[in-house]
């Protein structure tokens, strides 16, 4: 079942959004190495709180976190801990805030301090692959337009995408209908129409696409140990150009970029 929202409902994850996208905002301000992510996780949790949200993540099947902290080999779902940054790692912050009925969700791959080339390349092609899959996010494509976008951007820049974790549709519950792969076929899946909100999120591997859940439970790793990128967005399809509900631009302002 997929729910289209009004724009009523969309104004809502609109406030969500931007609420999230500021608790990524604060969360940035800290990274830096020496800081132990589950100290990220209590700053992000007071933020969403102190804006009148609930963290998406907190209690989701059992999750602990109100943010997912994944480091270099880690792909998603990290669990916040005394784990410290180092000089050199990569970290990504996922985050989700449920906000007068409705979730958002979005996700940042930082380097904590200075990376190699390679690294730099991971970063900026995930994140640049994201905004081609939400360019095709527009109604009339198909999901698989998203998909083939990302995949191929991804690919041809010499890197994988991880198959087993997908993006998803967003609103009253935080994974909704249907499921938006990071792979796929032009014109291949469900059709887009307007008011479909999809949460967008390439996880892209430096090395081989294979993954592997760590013995938390949660924590999914690279089965390579290779580092792993990863960037979201809440995205509303509408006629014409799709709206990034979230926006990374709090963010980039703390690194000046
Ligand atoms: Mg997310
Ligand atoms: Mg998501």
């Amino acid at each position: 079942m997929i729910y289209y929202k009004s724009s009523e409902e969309i104004d809502i994850i609109r406030e969500s959004a931007e609420i999230l996208s500021r608790a990524h905002a604060e969360v940035a301000k800290l990274i830096a190495p020496g800081v132990t992510t589950q100290s990220l996780d209590r700053v992000a949790e007071e933020y969403i709180k102190d804006h009148g949200g609930v963290p998406s993540f907190k209690g989701y099947n059992g999750f602990p976190g109100s943010l997912c902290i994944s480091v270099n080999e880690q792909v998603v779902h990290g669990i916040p801990g005394t784990t410290t940054l180092t000089e050199g790692d990569i970290v990504t912050i996922d985050c989700g805030v449920f906000y007068k009925g409705f979730h958002s969700d979005a996700a940042y791959t930082y380097p904590v301090g200075e990376v190699t080339e390679e690294v730099k390349k991971l970063l900026k092609v995930t994140k640049e692959s994201l905004y081609l899959g939400i360019e095709n996010a527009k109604s009339g494509n198909r999901i698989g337009d998203i998909g083939f976008a990302i995949q191929r951007y991804v690919e041809d820049s010499g890197f994988s995408v991880v198959r087993e974790l997908v993006g998803h549709g967003i609103g009253k519950t935080l994974h909704e209908s249907p499921e938006v792969p990071n792979y796929g076929k032009r014109g291949r899946g469900t059709k887009l129409k307007s008011g479909l909100i999809l949460a967008i999120e390439p996880m892209v591997n430096m090395g081989t696409r294979n993954v592997i859940q760590e013995s938390d439970g949660w924590t999914i790793r690279t089965r390579d140990h290779k580092p792993s990128a990863h960037f979201e967005h809440t995205v509303a399809v509408m006629n014409g150009t799709p709206e990034i509900l979230t926006t990374h631009k709090y963010i980039e302002e703390v690194f000046n970029i």
